[in-house]
């Protein structure tokens, strides 16, 4: 296979990356980058088989894991954490090499692994700390909880946040002492790969981590079947497949899916730098980005100033694939891709919509390269209003108050995350609690949540079930188990003691219990 890197590509060897994969097959998966359209490499594609293969090696290598103190776990992330600074160009180059996003855009991802993996090496002592609990009689029933690792967490990853989302919840579910095995996407294995590496340098011990490239739809039954657990990020309809299999396997499974992002801009919000946000929130990682804003709700007194100014800096960002610094936008993922965006934009200006600017794909730039577009007059019902495009369009429209902003929010079957602005943010954090979402922003597009590591993230009706981030993000890759120790005589009817008068003497000591606040 002809191998053809875009000019400036100044990251690992992708070769190297590729040797680490174990399989006991021959078969490859050939790796394009969407800056170009051209071939990168080629990556083993793993087999059922050796999906248990690695999870035997993942089980052994958990008994020694999971027998270290958290202190020691702690310290091979901090190294973790030191390596992914010192590799920052290694790793930019790379995830635009596979993802095609702009390179401002990639740094968010190693911001993001930074700022996760140290909030748990921070917090994981804490968080594995045997809890005590009330028990039912104070003093003479001691309840104590204690968090063990699952064992082998089965993670299945996308391609849009390829760093970010192969390690940044692998990190807790190691720091609890699981091993962990990934499945990344097709298009964006290498990253995966060095990532993992990393992690083995830092002093993770083989088996602790495997990466296995392949075909999901091949590889995703076998993984869930050998696994303890599963983490899933990715579209809503695979998610669905992915939590019937871990329902017939009985292993606890969180998923992280789609997502159609409300922004409102209240009467009272700031313009310009609500013209900033909404930018970033539509246009990151060329909006392929599960909390992406998708559908722009503006006070009818403030909709033709807004759309005015969106329209002119969305007209001036700079769309281009390249390893610079400068570019704001960068490319879709894939021709697959590419389609979807045209398909909703086309169909929604064929139904009515006005193009308030881009709408148009834009080959000169790169082979799925689409500008980015701002629609108004957006029939409701079009699939570009109701669907994730999942590309760099945005919708606009105007409401008359904030009832009909919230109402048009929570018009949605997915609830991932949202955006407020306004000028009162005690106002801005009421509204927040109406919307239907896993988390909500105020004054801020998407950033400030997902930095701020201690709050918990994750989708309500499509857009999932469990959360990342925080106590939840950690505790889910745990098991709890409770032991409780019974001081004097056991909670029975003492000999002579008729069941009557004990049930009696039980019902009136919980209600005694709560009355006075020891329960
Ligand atoms: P996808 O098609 O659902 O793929 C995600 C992963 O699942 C890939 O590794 C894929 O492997 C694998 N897969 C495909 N079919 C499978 C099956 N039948 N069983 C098990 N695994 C299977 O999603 P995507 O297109 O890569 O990513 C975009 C989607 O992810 C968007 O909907 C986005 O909103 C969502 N997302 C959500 C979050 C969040 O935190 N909520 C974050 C990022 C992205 P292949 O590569 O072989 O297809």
């Amino acid at each position: 296979m002809t191998v053809d890197l875009p000019d400036g590509y100044d990251g690992p060897p992708l070769a190297d990356l590729a040797a680490a994969v174990q399989t006991d097959g021959d078969e490859t998966l050939r790796v394009e980058t969407p800056m170009t359209g051209a071939a990168i490499g080629e990556v083993p594609a793993c087999s059922p088989a050796d999906v248990r293969t690695a999870a035997e090696r993942a089980q052994q290598a958990q008994q020694e894991w999971m027998a270290r103190p958290v202190s020691e776990r702690v310290e091979a992330i901090e190294q973790f954490v030191s390596l992914v600074r010192g590799s920052q160009s290694d790793l930019l180059d790379l995830v635009q090499l596979e993802s095609g996003k702009a390179r401002y855009d990639a740094m968010e991802e190693i911001l993001d692994v930074v700022a996760t993996a140290g909030h748990y090496a921070d917090r994981a002592p804490e968080y594995l700390a045997t809890e005590r609990v009330p028990g039912v009689v104070p003093l003479v029933t001691q309840a104590s909880v204690d968090r063990d690792p699952y064992g082998v967490v089965g993670f299945i990853t996308p391609w849009n946040y390829p760093l970010t989302l192969a390690i940044s919840d692998v990190i807790p579910a190691l720091l609890a002492g699981n091993t962990a095995i990934v499945k990344p996407a097709e298009q964006t294995p290498h990253t995966a790969l060095f990532v993992a590496e990393l992690l083995r340098k830092a002093g993770v011990p083989e088996g602790c981590l495997q990466i296995l490239p392949g075909d999901g739809e091949r590889l995703g039954e076998p993984l869930v079947a050998a696994v303890d657990a599963v983490s899933f990020t990715g579209s809503t309809a695979v998610g669905r497949e992915v939590a019937a299999l871990a329902g017939r396997e009985l292993v606890p499974a969180t998923l992280e899916l789609g997502g159609n992002g409300p922004l409102i801009v209240r009467e009272d919000a700031p313009l310009g730098r609500t013209v900033t946000g909404a930018l970033r929130g539509a246009f990151a990682s060329a909006g392929q980005l599960c909390i992406a804003t998708e559908r722009i709700y503006v006070h009818e007194s403030r909709y033709d100033g807004f759309c005015d100014r969106l329209v002119e800096r969305a007209r001036g960002l700079t769309l281009d694939t390249s390893f610079e610094w400068d570019p704001d936008v960068g490319s879709l993922v894939s021709e697959r891709q590419l389609s979807k965006v045209r398909s909703h934009v086309d169909e929604a200006v064929a139904d009515g919509a006005t193009l308030l600017t881009g709408g148009r794909h834009r080959p000169d730039v790169g082979p799925y390269a689409y500008e980015p577009t701002v629609l108004a007059d957006v029939p409701e019902g079009s699939a570009v209003a109701c669907e994730e495009t999942f590309g760099p369009v945005v919708t606009v429209t105007p409401v008359a108050d904030d009832e009909e902003a919230v109402a048009r929010a929570n018009d949605s079957e997915y609830g991932l995350h949202g955006s407020v602005w306004s000028g009162d943010a005690d106002q801005g954090r009421a509204l927040a609690r109406r919307l239907d979402c896993g988390s909500v922003c105020v004054n801020d597009a998407y950033i400030s949540m997902w930095a701020s590591t201690g709050a918990p993230m994750g989708g309500r009706d499509d857009s999932g079930i469990g959360r990342r981030h925080g106590k939840e993000g950690f505790e889910k890759y745990t098991d709890p188990q409770s032991v409780v120790v019974q001081r004097g005589h056991p909670v029975a009817a003492p000999a002579g003691v008729p069941n009557r008068l004990m049930a009696a003497t039980l019902s009136w000591y919980l209600r005694l219990a709560r009355a006075v606040g020891l329960r």
